[in-house]
Order: C-alpha cells, then structure tokens, then sequence
C-alpha cells in the first residue's frame, strides 16, 4: 500500500515553526516513499476561518516549496489566489461528519446527552503505537474511569476536533500520522474512533516539540515562532529547510547542510530524535549564511530581486549581467537578505543624494578639487576594472600627497550615498565608468 500523510493544521493566522516542520517531516517522508502529501486544512472552528489565515498556511509551504499533492478543484473559499488542487477543507466536509455521527450512533457507539452528541469510549487502557516514542501505555484516567465518553457533536450542532480529525484520516486513506506531540494526548481518542468505524489505525509519529533557547516551550508569542518573519527578515527558504529538517532529526554523520536532494533520499521515521530541540537562531543565522554564499548565482539574483522590490527597488529595466555582477559584489557581506537593500540599492538608482553631514566632511573646497583631478584620472581609463581604477585612485592620492582614503571615502559617497557597501573598486568596475564620472559630477555640483 502506498504512503500517504497529511498536514492537517487549523487556521490561526500564523504558521508556527514547528507547525512548517511537521509539514516539512510529512512531505518528506511522502517524497522519499514516493507517497502521497496531502493538506487539509482544520477550519471547523468558523471564527478562526477567514481565508486570510489560510493564505497564511498556503503562502508559508509555498515558499518553503512544500507541494501538495491533491485535493478538489475548485469551491475553494480562499479563492483563486491558491491557483492549483486542494487542499482540503474540513468546512467544506460536513456532510461527511454527519453521516459517520449516524453510523455511530445506528452501531450503538454514540448518544445523544444534553443536546450533544456523545461517544462511547472503551473502558480500558489502551497501547499506543508510536514510530519514534515507542509504546505508550494509555491508563484512563480517575475521571476516564468513571466516565470515559466525550462530545463528538457539540450542541450548536458542530463536530469536535477528534471527530473531523479521525473521519478525514480515515477517508483520506492516510496511512501515518505524523504530528506534533502535544497531539499524544488525544491518539487514544482517536484510535478508538478508527476502531468504532470498523478501520484500522494509521501508524503514529509524534515528533517532540520545539523549545525556546532556554527550554521553555516555544508558544505563538515567542520570537522567533512565525515562519514568516524569517522571510521578511530575509532568509533563503531553503536554508530554513535545511534548518529545520535538523531540529529532531539527523543524518548519521554530523553534516549540517545537506541538499534537499539527497535527504529525501535518507529521511526516515525511525531517526527523528527523541528529545525535544532546542532552537537556536545562530546556527539558523550561520546556515543561511552558507546559503547565501554558495547558492547559484542566478537563485541568489531571484532571492535578492524580490528582496529589493519589497523595498521598493525595481529591477526590472536592468540588464541581468549587470544584476548578477552587482549582487556578486555583495553576497560575502550580506548575511541576511534583508540587509542587501543597503548593499546594493545604489546599483539601481539614477541619482545617489549625499548626506547632509558627509557634504560637509568630504566635499569641502580643497577635496572636491582633488576629486576632479581624481575624475579626470578615471575618465582617461581604457579598461575601467576593480585593477586599474584602484591603481588609479592610488597614484592619484600619492601624486595629491593624501593617504588613499582621502579620496577614497568621498568616492564612495558619490558613488553609493553610503559610508558603508560593497568593495570601492569593484562597484566601480560593476557600475561602469559612465555611470562612476555621471555620480562623480553629480555629487561635486
Ligand atoms: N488541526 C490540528 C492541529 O493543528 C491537527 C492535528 C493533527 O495533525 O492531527 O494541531
């Protein structure tokens, strides 16, 4: 029987990290059998349900690259932006629930008690399977012994979480449940509503939780839980895969950046750690940062055009040699995406306005004077490289009898407006000479 798994998550408005990293171990465990990934979306609690935080879920594995594989056509109530099948919406599954709520009670397995609808819940301890914790014995409890039955219906007619839950895994034909293990607490619950419908249970992987830094439990008001800041903050998405895969599971060996490729290959239910993981934004930090610097440059250019954009920096009109040997200059610098704006924006300005204070400091009379010599100097270039214009600069400082930063630092300035950016010499060579004595005289007017 092939593989099939789910991400089942409630809309909330957010996607919490270790919500993306379950969906990250369901996807792949379904790509390394060659299962099936399927999204369900949990939105039967209708207050929460606004197709806003749907788009929250689908825009957060969108961008992690996590596909899904099926779901109905259309009827979506996020509408067209999801642009492709599925997922499943429970919203859109009540008659479903309601048959089985029928079939229950007509096997005698449910009742009516105050307006809702009850199950009858086996009185005896029950053993649960689990592919990474191991057997867990689940003893009622002094209150289960008495009444072990909870609300499958509640009395505004609503089906409960364990109900939707179980009826959709059941229908789904999914075959492992891997979630988070917090949901250990309802499996007993809902091995016994797959019994009382005839079916076996899927298999069980509750993967450990997320800690904070200092092990506390890493909650929706923890820096650091939403997947989204890491994209705004500008982190490559699959360096945060990356990232993720290692908390609560490893390869053998000790390798922390493993193409996605070939963990696919490896992943496996039985090597998710046991412990819970602790989150650590500096080797997040570091991780990405090797991504930054060894990514295609082609996908460092895509990554960094929307980065820029979102700042409000077009690049649209520029030719893509010239895109690429600019972020070129700025990829060892740049730790995060975010900051590459401030690295690179200057390449994709017209005109570059100096700081009030740098005017004063650099442009005084004597240094604009040596910085129209140093102009003349660059206009006679014949080949305009980081080489020649740093040979250039120099031998005009030593010629002006000035440390080399004094013409430096206001070139800089003409060039990018920033005292701070990519080498001198190569953005020169990347902006071109037209471009370098264009800034130079605006910047000297
Ligand atoms: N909607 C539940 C949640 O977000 C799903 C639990 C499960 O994966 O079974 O926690």
């Amino acid at each position: 029987m092939s593989v099939r798994v789910r991400f089942a998550p409630s809309p909330t408005g957010f996607l919490h990290i270790g919500g993306a990293r379950t969906a990250l171990f369901n996807w792949l465990y379904a790509r390394h059998l060659g299962g099936a990934f399927v999204l369900r979306i949990e939105d039967t609690d209708a207050a929460r349900n606004t197709p806003e935080a749907v788009e929250v879920i689908l825009s957060g594995l969108r961008w992690l690259g996590l596909d899904w594989d099926e779901g109905p056509q259309t009827g979506n109530p996020a509408g067209p932006s999801l642009g492709r099948n599925g997922p499943y919406f429970q919203s859109q599954r009540s008659a479903n629930y309601r048959q089985r709520v029928e079939e229950l009670k007509a096997k005698g397995l449910a009742y009516e008690s105050d307006g809702t609808v009850k199950f009858r819940m086996p009185r005896e301890t029950m053993l649960i399977p689990d592919l990474v914790v191991g057997d867990v014995k689940r003893e009622l409890t002094d209150r289960e012994a008495v009444d072990p039955d909870f609300v499958i219906v509640r009395s505004d007619g609503q089906p409960v979480f364990h109900l939707v839950n179980v009826v959709d895994d059941l229908e789904m034909g999914i075959t492992h449940v891997i979630r988070g293990e917090d949901h250990l607490a309802n499996t007993a619950k809902h091995i016994a509503l797959f019994r009382a419908f005839g079916a076996e249970p899927p298999k069980y992987a509750h993967i450990p939780l997320i800690l904070n830094p200092d092990g506390t439990k890493m909650s929706k008001r923890d820096q650091g839980a939403s997947l989204m800041t890491y994209r705004d903050e500008g982190y490559a998405p699959e360096a945060v895969v990356n990232y993720l895969m290692l908390l609560g599971w490893s390869p053998k060996d000790d390798r922390q950046i493993l193409p996605l490729a070939e963990v696919i290959q490896m992943f496996d239910l039985p090597q998710i750690l046991r412990h819970n993981a602790r989150f650590d934004l500096a080797k997040l930090q570091w991780i990405n940062y090797e991504y930054l610097r060894t990514m295609p440059i082609d996908r460092y250019c895509e990554l960094g055009r929307s980065m820029l954009q979102r700042h409000g920096v077009f690049l649209s009109g520029y030719d893509p040699g010239y895109v690429r040997a600019a972020f070129s200059t700025c990829r060892d610098k740049v730790k995060l995406l975010a900051d590459l704006p401030l690295f690179s924006d200057f390449y994709f300005q017209t005109d570059i306005a100096l700081p009030a204070e740098a005017r004063e400091k650099d442009f005084h009379p004597e240094n604009k004077e040596r910085l129209v010599k140093l102009r003349t100097a660059l206009a006679g270039l014949v080949v305009f490289d980081a080489a020649q214009v740093e040979a250039a600069i120099k031998s005009m400082a030593t010629q002006l009898g000035v440390k080399a930063g004094v013409l430096v630092h206001p070139t800089r300035l003409a060039c990018t407006g920033k005292t701070v950016g990519p080498s001198l010499y190569h953005l020169m060579e990347v902006l071109g000479k037209e471009r370098v004595l264009h800034r130079l005289d605006w910047a000297l007017k």
